[in-house]
């Protein structure tokens, strides 16, 4: 059962592709997958890196390194979102590319997983450089993308504005409108309703059966979210509605915390206002780190990678960790929260919602018809369940943590139609 490929490069100091291989050399074992599919699925399919020069508001020409990855197409055409941030490296793309993989295989859909990055800082970019950073990056991009091939969607940074402009460049570049080529558009242009809330809402469906197999209460259950982006802002709207009780919340500026409860609403209209939600009069302030040791039930993750190490996880008190975020937690802190008997609902099934509904969308582009939202919603519930169950099966069955159990259900499928399709030529 075991492979007998030397993987001892994988230790080396944590690197996030390194971080993913070592996940699936872990799971590749405990399954039983043959040496060369092994080989394989461990490499990207294909990796573009551009260069996208930008005339900037001062006249002035930038040049900004972006890439595009796609780590398999076995299943279907590449899925992923496109990340723009200060701190994107080859590296990480490769990593959340081949998460997609893995994600898009364990819910089920008929895709693959790529993933873009733009190495830039929006937060310090005018409207018009960003609109000209997007187009020109679609350009250089537009000759692996399209609706049949890769479909980017937004992820940190990215807004359905930037997903409005990707359509335009693309379907500009056609002669006809192809809303297809991109999920997470504005509804006015063919995005799907519930896509906004779909990455929260589908981590709160998996929270909810979470909680019912450690058999605690949903009402007044405390939770504490690192991040206020899309996922996290979200995620604490949902689950307040729920029942849940939001106690501590932050995102890179800062945090608040208040053990009797946050008033979200007011929270949420906070950060719209000064985008931040450190300063926010209901609570005492915190850092961003410590909000993942806060005392909770429920510790969702929703910010960026490697946040939960091996210094930290010791020191986690909640019960369940949701990972709304890519990445945030490092192999060697899942193994202390699983000693701990905490139960981490991996991002791969904790944020899976989010391309869920980026499938309802493409579906709905290509059919040119349009869901209500009382379809989409009970849909992704069903997609979400059986994607925790399956991999809880799993985990039960192997005595092996979540992220496991949901690994061996996604490298099994992508697995099967890797070799079902064989090779070519
Ligand atoms: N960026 C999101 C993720 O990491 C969504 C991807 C998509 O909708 O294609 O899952």
């Amino acid at each position: 059962m075991t492979t007998s490929i030397d993987r001892s490069a994988t230790q080396a100091p944590v690197n996030v592709w390194n971080m993913a291989q070592r996940q699936l050399d872990e799971v590749a074992r405990l399954i039983g997958l043959s040496d060369s599919i092994h080989e394989f699925l461990r490499e990207p399919k294909r990796v573009l890196e551009v260069s996208v020069p930008v005339r900037m508001d001062s006249g002035d020409l930038r040049l900004f390194r972006g890439y595009r990855v796609q780590h398999n197409m076995s299943r279907g055409p590449g899925k992923g979102g496109i990340r723009f941030h200060p701190d994107v490296t080859l590296d990480e793309v490769k990593a959340l590319a081949m998460w997609m993989t893995w994600k898009c295989a364990l819910v089920n859909i008929p895709f693959g997983g790529a993933k873009g990055g733009v190495i830039c800082d929006p937060k310090n970019m005018s409207p018009s450089e960003l609109e000209n950073l997007t187009r020109r990056f679609t350009t250089e991009i537009s000759i692996i993308i399209g609706p049949e091939k890769d479909i980017p969607a937004p992820d940190v940074y990215t807004t359905p504005q930037i997903m409005a402009w990707i359509m335009d460049t693309f379907s500009m570049q056609h002669g006809y409108s192809i809303p297809g080529v991109v999920t997470g558009k504005p509804i006015a242009i063919g995005g799907s309703l519930g896509r906004d809330k779909a990455t929260a809402r589908g981590c709160l469906f998996v929270v909810d059966e979470a909680m019912r197999v450690i058999d605690r209460p949903i009402e007044g259950a405390r939770v504490a979210i690192q991040g206020f982006g899309n996922a996290g802002l979200h995620a604490a709207e949902l689950m307040t509605e729920r029942g849940y009780r939001v106690v501590a919340v932050s995102d890179s500026r800062g945090g608040v915390a208040n053990a009797k409860g946050l008033d979200v609403k007011g929270l949420i209209a906070y950060k719209e206002e000064t985008g931040a939600v450190a300063g926010f009069g209901g609570g005492e302030s915190l850092n961003n780190k410590d909000v993942l040791e806060y005392d909770c039930d429920v510790l969702v993750p929703a910010a960026l990678e490697k946040v939960i190490t091996k210094d930290n996880a010791p020191k986690i008190k909640a019960k369940i960790v949701a990972e709304a975020a890519n990445g945030p937690t490092l192999p060697e802190a899942d193994d202390i929260l699983f000693d701990r008997g905490i139960l981490v609902l991996p991002d791969i099934l904790a944020n899976a919602g989010g391309v869920t509904v980026s499938y309802f969308e493409w579906v709905q582009n290509l059919q040119e018809n349009f869901w209500e939202e009382d379809e989409i919603t009970p849909r992704l519930k069903m997609k979400m369940t059986r994607a925790f169950r399956e991999a809880h099966e799993k985990a039960t069955r192997y005595k092996i943590d979540m992220r496991k159990g949901a690994y061996a259900v996604a490298v099994s499928r992508v697995a099967e139609a890797t070799k079902l399709r064989g090779l070519y030529p």
